[in-house]
């Protein structure tokens, strides 16, 4: 009976482990991350949205897996009762500069097999989200709001009564080699695997270091600052408000954003982070600033994004900046609308030459599956990673 290790239970290792399950009911399978509960980082300190696969390059697993992994969470919401709308995105160009982005947008989503797409003009955009500031708009209505803490605990349940053995507060701090297999030490247990699956998320260049691995990107934080608008000002939003990304950036841009569990929340910024943890804004931890620093990828970044990355250090520190940033969409927005909200941190796999890696990246070793970048939308699609992991996993 083969015996197999998941490292990380965020909603990527949690998924893994359950699409494990199925592939080999008998094999012991394991489960450990190092936090007191599961999903602890990215996987609840995120935007809680059902992503559909407007933005990702054709052909590329970020579109493949977002598409079979929406329609996957939006089956096991409804069968495990978890709290989720499908209650679609509005993309608007508040200038006429941006309706060149917008229509490519539009076209990505088409050859990316979106469903019901609408070019709309300002009247049929206003129609939906009748305070936003707009020259057109991309209606994309399979877009979405999910409970990503119901989506944990519901896979953490299922695979309890799986027989997948769980343990938290279990930090992975040695995986050495044991003839054709694995030993790992997390926290007091001393664990044997024919095969190991890392999917530590902030930390997931680290694990395949741990394993022996020499991988060439490293992974950067970048901070994602939320308001959320006052309980009277809520009415502004009916749903989901992203602007037109950049198409320099990897991020979308701040957004407005209906919760599943209500409430709106304004943002995220994207904040260089020097503790990948770190949920305060003066965070700092030796160990990851250090990483990030004498990483050369980050200073060829920093040079080639100077002025994004300092803007988005002053949006940080200037409520009035971040309030104009959401003006640009909604204008009746002001500063007193707004309450300082949570905040995330997102694992961007970077290459020494300072670019980012874009799609999913998956590290196959004999014996061992090292996920090195799982970004956005690695919530929405989780459930297809996990699948799409577990047919690469291979034991007795
Ligand atoms: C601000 C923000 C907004 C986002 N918005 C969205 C969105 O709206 N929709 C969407 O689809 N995606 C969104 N994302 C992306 C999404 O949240 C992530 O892609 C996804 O959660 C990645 O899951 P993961 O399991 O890989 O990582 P994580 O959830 O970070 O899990 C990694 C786990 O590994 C554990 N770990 C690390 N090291 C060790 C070790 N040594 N031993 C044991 N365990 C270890 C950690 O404790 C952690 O639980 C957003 C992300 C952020 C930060």
């Amino acid at each position: 009976m083969g015996r197999i290790l998941v490292i990380g239970g965020g909603l990527v290792g949690l998924a893994t482990a359950r699409a494990l399950r199925t592939k080999y009911p008998r094999a012991a399978i394991t489960l450990v991350d190092k936090e007191p509960q599961f999903g602890a980082h990215q996987s609840t300190h995120n935007s809680g949205v059902l992503h559909s696969g407007l933005y990702y390059k054709p052909g590329s697993a970020r579109a493949r897996l977002v598409r079979r992994g929406l329609s996957q969470m939006h089956d096991y919401c409804r069968a495990r009762g978890i709290v989720h709308d499908v209650c679609g995105k509005l993309v608007v160009a508040a200038t006429h500069d941006e309706i060149p982005r917008l229509k490519a947008l539009l076209e990505r989503g088409e050859q990316n097999g979106l469903q019901g797409l609408r070019w709309l003009t300002a009247d049929e955009a206003h129609a939906i989200e009748p305070h936003v500031r707009v020259v057109a708009a991309v209606h994309v209505p399979e877009e979405g709001i999910v409970d990503y803490r119901g989506v944990v605990d519901a896979l953490v349940e299922d695979l309890t009564a799986a027989n997948v053995e769980l343990h938290a507060s279990a930090p992975a701090t040695s995986i050495v080699r044991d003839g054709a297999g694995w030993r790992v030490q997390a926290a007091a247990l001393d664990l044997r695997a024919d095969f190991i699956v890392t999917c530590g998320g902030l930390h997931s260049d680290r694990l395949a270091r741990l394993a022996g691995e020499t991988p060439t990107t490293r992974i950067v934080g970048f901070r994602g600052e939320y308001f959320v608008l006052k309980p009277d000002r809520q009415h502004l939003v009916k749903g989901l408000i992203y602007p037109v990304p950049d198409p320099a950036f990897p991020f979308l841009g701040v957004h407005f954003t209906r919760l599943a569990r209500g409430g709106v929340e304004c943002g995220p910024n994207a904040v260089l982070a020097l503790d990948r943890e770190g949920y305060r804004r003066w965070a700092f931890r030796a160990q990851d600033a250090a990483s990030a620093l004498t990483f050369p990828g980050l200073w060829r970044f920093v040079m080639k994004y100077a002025g994004t990355t300092l803007y988005e250090l002053r949006r940080s520190l200037s409520k009035d900046v971040f309030v104009r940033s959401l003006q640009r969409l909604v204008p009746d927005v002001t500063g007193d609308d707004l309450l300082p909200g949570p905040v995330g941190v997102r694992a961007q796999a970077m290459r020494p030459d300072g670019t980012l890696v874009d799609d999913f990246d998956f590290m196959e070793r004999p014996g061992a599956l090292h996920v090195l970048n799982a970004p956005s939308p690695a919530a929405t699609a989780c459930l297809a990673i996990g699948e799409e992991i577990a047919a690469k996993v291979e034991v007795a």
